[in-house]
């Protein structure tokens, strides 16, 4: 337990204790240190609720303030029974009900394990600490909530009242703590989203399918224009591939059926599914039939990757196979076939094929968030074919442009961990004077961004070592970007072949890369990040011109024609609104310029400039002003 779990996991065993000395009657289950603070589980007949709180606190704060000790104390299980049988445990003193929560968890205890108590006050509880030294180390507490839960998550069981709090080392730190999930909550890219009109999800559509409105696909070309820009000049190609691909695309790369929980079902053949209908076949079997293989295919796929990789029991006569295609899960295979479309020589190396490919996966429901965990998304993927030699220099080209991309988006505070291999574990397959190679590489790459990194064994995806970024936003929260994984596996398995300078045939290395991610997902954070109020290049809107009355209408909308000519997005508020009420709307809807014009600027041939930033930046001409937006626009700048 780190030290703030400490002081919240105690926070617990003080909550028990005040809500016995309220409601003596309390059966207690489990009170762990939770990411936000900690809870208890209660069995109770009265129902907690918020309104308890302040009572409940206020015997909290009794206690804390009695500086109580907590005293450990390691007894036999057929003492902690005869305890947990008199009510003691997680109790004040014996009671006539046993503590029987309490009794079932000590079954679970491991014949052999220390069984320890610990004490404060008059409150004693099953428990193997951690704790704070006495009580009034919880400098600062707050319950927050409480929710129902049943006694280890199992339906089958008592429901229990889980009351949940949060603790910390000091006053500042709680209400830090509560001052950043204020602005979390303001921040929120679902509720920002739909006040600014970026996207939408609609259930018509379906959940978990986003729908880019006009001023959010804004964003996301804007997006898609820079890393375009930036790939043309790291020499990438850019390719399109459909939406969908032949199932054996994912049973040679081994996605399919092995992660089919985390795909939409696979689509078989239409006349294939009438035939097969009209014999009787039933769901099971389709499916069946849709995931086995023929023994050839099994056999140059085993070979291949030099184990068995497709088992016998997936094995079919021809004619019971059932073909089809599957919404595209990832878009190697697609990118794959490209690459293998052509004979290569060591002289086309390395072959860098960029797309921003849809890719769909099967979340839960209850998974769904906004645009940050999604049915359907476009990662910004590129997959580079190169040779052993090349890998280092491409890996470190992949980082350069999420440094890059990060850098022009203000998301400066990130760190990198390079995950490796566990060598004690057998999920890494390849050869292991490879994988040295490959992580040497990947840990130089990383070394060389000069920035923060970290190695982590046992964290490399099954076919490589791969680099992550991980960025703090202005919360303090860890959102995991851009990657770049190296990978020996696919090539095999695709059997993919280039001619090397000694005229032989060789395997190409894989390097799969995505500096946002996914565009939806980036998108969400990048909302959050900027709290809706995004710099000039990214803003649908980036300038509006606001007349002080109908007689500067037509300068409003020559000003409007000259700007959209030179490719800035201007609009004109030609409404009867007064002008308080013109700036307000721009404001709210987080317009980054805001151009005052009256008579006198008309004369002048001058704009008066608000910014959502500064506020009133006075008059300047016009022409310099439409200079300075340009290249704050060209440059991506961070000013507004
Ligand atoms: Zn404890
Ligand atoms: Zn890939």
């Amino acid at each position: 337990m780190t030290e703030l779990e400490t002081i919240r996991h105690s926070a617990a065993h003080v909550l028990a204790n005040a809500i016995l000395r309220i409601w003596p009657e309390a059966q207690f289950a489990a009170g762990p240190p939770v990411d936000q603070g900690f809870y208890y589980d209660v069995e109770l007949p009265h129902r907690i609720s918020p309104e308890d709180f302040g009572k409940i606190e206020k015997e909290m704060a009794a206690i804390i303030a009695e500086a109580q000790p907590f005293q450990r104390e390691v007894i036999s299980r057929d003492e902690a029974i005869t305890m947990g049988t008199r009510g003691e445990l997680a109790g004040l003193s014996p009671r006539s009900a046993q503590s029987k929560f309490k009794l079932d968890i000590l079954t679970r205890i491991p014949e052999g394990e220390e069984i320890s108590l610990y004490r404060n006050g008059a409150f004693t509880d099953l428990c193997a600490g951690p704790h704070v030294a006495d009580t009034s180390k919880i400098a600062a507490f707050k319950l927050t909530h409480v929710a129902s839960a049943f006694y280890l998550g199992d339906e089958k069981n008592p429901q229990l009242q889980r009351i949940y709090g949060t603790a910390f080392a000091s006053q500042e730190e709680l209400e830090k703590h509560f001052a950043l999930l204020e602005e979390a909550k303001k921040r929120d890219h679902r509720r920002i989203g739909k006040d600014l009109g970026l996207f939408h999800i609609d259930d018509a559509v379906g959940q978990g399918l986003i729908l880019w409105t006009p001023k959010g696909a804004v964003i996301r070309q804007e997006l898609q224009d820079f890393i375009s820009g930036e790939l043309s000049k790291q020499g990438y190609s850019q390719v399109f591939t459909p939406h969908i691909g032949k199932i054996g695309l994912y049973k040679t790369s081994g996605h399919f059926p092995y992660y089919k929980e985390s795909q939409f079902p696979a689509i078989p053949e239409p006349d294939q599914l009438e035939r097969i209908a009209s014999e009787g076949c039933s769901c099971a079997e389709m499916t069946a039939r849709l995931e086995a293989v023929s023994a050839p295919f099994a056999a140059t796929l085993n070979e291949r990757a030099g184990r068995e990789v497709v088992t016998p029991d997936r094995i079919k006569d021809p004619a019971q196979l059932l073909d089809g295609f599957m919404l595209k899960p990832m878009n190697c295979p697609h990118h794959i076939r490209i690459f293998a479309s052509e004979p290569r020589s060591y002289r086309d190396l390395p072959v860098r094929l960029a797309e921003f490919g849809t890719v769909y996966r099967w979340e839960q429901s209850g998974e769904l968030n906004g645009m940050t965990r999604v049915r359907g998304f476009t990662q910004d993927d590129a997959h580079l074919f190169v040779t052993e030699e090349q890998v280092a220099a491409e890996v470190r080209g992949c980082l350069e442009l999420v440094k890059k991309v990060l850098t022009t988006l203000g998301m400066t505070d990130y760190r990198v961990r390079v995950g490796l291999r566990d060598p004690d574990s057998t999920k890494f397959t390849g050869n292991p004077a490879q994988w040295d190679l490959a992580e040497k590489a990947c840990r130089d790459a990383a070394a060389s961004l000069g920035v923060p990194f970290t190695e982590e064994p046992g964290e490399a995806a099954f076919y490589g070592p791969k680099i992550d970024f991980v960025v703090k936003d202005v919360l303090g929260r860890d959102w995991q970007l851009g990657t770049v994984q190296v990978d020996y596996v696919l090539p095999v398995r695709f059997g993919l072949s280039y001619t090397g300078v000694d005229g032989a045939s060789h395997v190409p290395v894989m390097i799969h890369r995505a500096p946002f991610g996914s565009l939806e997902r980036f998108t969400g954070v990048l909302i959050e990040h900027f709290a809706g109020n995004f710099p000039v290049w990214l803003a649908p809107e980036q300038a509006r011109i606001l007349p002080v009355s109908e007689k500067v209408a037509g300068y409003a909308e020559s000003i409007v024609a000259e700007m959209k000519a030179k490719g800035i997005r201007a609009t004109a508020d030609l409404s009867s609104d007064k002008l308080g009420a013109k700036i307000r709307l721009a404001q709210l809807e987080k317009v980054p310029y805001m151009i005052v014009i009256g008579p006198k600027e008309e004369a002048a041939g001058q704009l008066s400039v608000r910014s959502r930033k500064n506020g009133d930046e006075g008059s300047v001409a016009k022409d310099d002003f439409i200079q300075r937006i340009e290249s704050e626009i060209r440059e991506r700048a961070l000013t507004v």
